[in-house]
């Protein structure tokens, strides 16, 4: 066992390996406020990566309606039951991760899902948390609410599949940090869905191996954003990479997000695998809840989400509208005089949006065509 930093949970813990972070690891902020659960990135991966035998049942990316949505069944909920009390002390966390919690003999604390588990990934898809009563009207947060969670496998900086792996054949690439199932060393023994804490590796039957999402790493080794990303309609995602806190850079957009401005934050830390997709916590929906999901930032990131768009803050609004803006991989940004900036590793310009779309007014008569025009949108 070796003593490493996970500064999501900001404390050493324990990991099987000595883990030496790789020189940028892949990221990404997903905004929940925005998502319409219309599953284009579910298709749009599937399509690229899943459509072979044996992958049938496999959504390496999936979007699920929170609270009643998992896939497998109760892939978070039985985890956490098991894990017993998660106590926080301000950002350390004081509770045991995964891998603090491992029974002896194992190297984290693992649920095998059932295979007919992965059968139903639509499951409560649009269920509110509560039957809506007579008369009940909206406020902030929502009393029923809901809302939708898309989740890819997280490229973990301690991965739990890798430390599950007893072949040793799941390895994280030294130069992006994407985590991958060598299929020629796999041998199905399946650990490593077991260890992984979102049940994020499916077994192909077919194969009799493990697989996975592969980060779209044949997109990014050309600096381009992954399928689900740029395919997203509601241009809820952003993929880069994210510094340490310590290494943060103002103009890289994922550590905005992530470290200055704190609105994007990890998906169940407590598990202690530090994840590397960060969410913006839904508005609507009780902190008891998702401080559970996120972490004890989850009230405050709120806050300063609904703050920005009450008083227009240029930065954090203009960096939001750069998600969905280009298929390249944005790695720093700047937002000036009413437009955001997206540029690539050599700081060449990819991309400037306007922070407000301007609005064309079309008369009602046209002179020219000498029609009149109806509104139908
Ligand atoms: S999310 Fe699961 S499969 Fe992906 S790197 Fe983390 S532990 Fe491994
Ligand atoms: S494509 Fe975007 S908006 Fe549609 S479900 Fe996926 S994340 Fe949500």
């Amino acid at each position: 066992m070796a003593n490493v930093y996970n500064w999501q949970l900001g404390r050493d813990m324990f990991y099987p390996y000595e883990a030496p972070r790789p020189r940028r690891q892949f990221a990404a902020v997903f905004d929940t406020n925005k998502c319409i659960a219309c599953q284009t990135c579910t298709i749009a991966c599937k399509n690229a990566w899943t459509s072979g035998h044996g992958q049938e049942y496999m959504f390496w990316n999936n979007v699920e309606t929170k609270p009643w949505g998992f896939y497998p069944l109760g892939w978070d909920v039985r985890l956490l039951e098991r894990l017993g009390v998660q106590e926080w002390e301000g950002d350390v966390y004081r509770g045991k991760t995964i891998f603090e919690a491992a029974p002896p003999g194992e190297v984290a604390l693992g649920i095998m899902p059932e295979r007919e588990d992965w059968s139903y990934p639509n499951i409560g898809e649009d269920e509110v948390s509560a039957p809506v009563q007579q008369g009940q009207y909206i406020r902030l947060p929502h009393q029923p609410w809901m809302f939708y969670l898309q989740r890819i496998c997280n490229h973990c900086t301690y991965p739990a599949c890798l430390a599950g792996c007893p072949r040793k054949a799941i390895y994280k690439r030294p130069e992006d940090g994407i985590v991958l199932v060598d299929q020629i060393r796999c041998r199905g023994y399946q650990e490593c869905i077991r260890a992984c804490p979102y049940k994020k590796v499916m077994f192909n039957e077919a194969l009799g191996k493990t697989q996975k999402c592969i980060g779209c790493y044949p997109k990014v080794e050309q600096g381009l954003q992954p399928e689900c990303v740029v395919t997203c309609i509601g241009k809820i995602r952003l993929m880069g990479f994210v510094s340490t806190p310590d290494r943060a850079r103002e103009d890289n957009p994922i550590d905005y997000l992530v470290h200055v401005r704190k609105v994007a934050l990890p998906l169940y830390p407590q598990f202690g695998t530090e994840p590397n997709v960060y969410y913006i916590p839904p508005v609507n929906v009780p902190t008891s809840f998702t401080t559970m999901l996120f972490g004890p930032r989850a009230e405050e990131a709120v806050k300063t989400y609904l703050k920005a768009a009450r008083e227009g803050d240029q930065t954090l609004i203009g960096l939001l509208m750069l998600f969905g803006s280009t298929p390249f991989i944005i790695h720093r940004f700047k937002v000036k005089d009413g437009f955001a900036y997206g540029y690539n590793e050599r700081g060449v310009e990819l991309v400037k949006v306007p922070i407000k779309e301007p609005v064309h007014v079309r008369p009602f008569y046209d002179e020219r065509h000498q029609v009149y025009r109806f509104s139908v949108t």
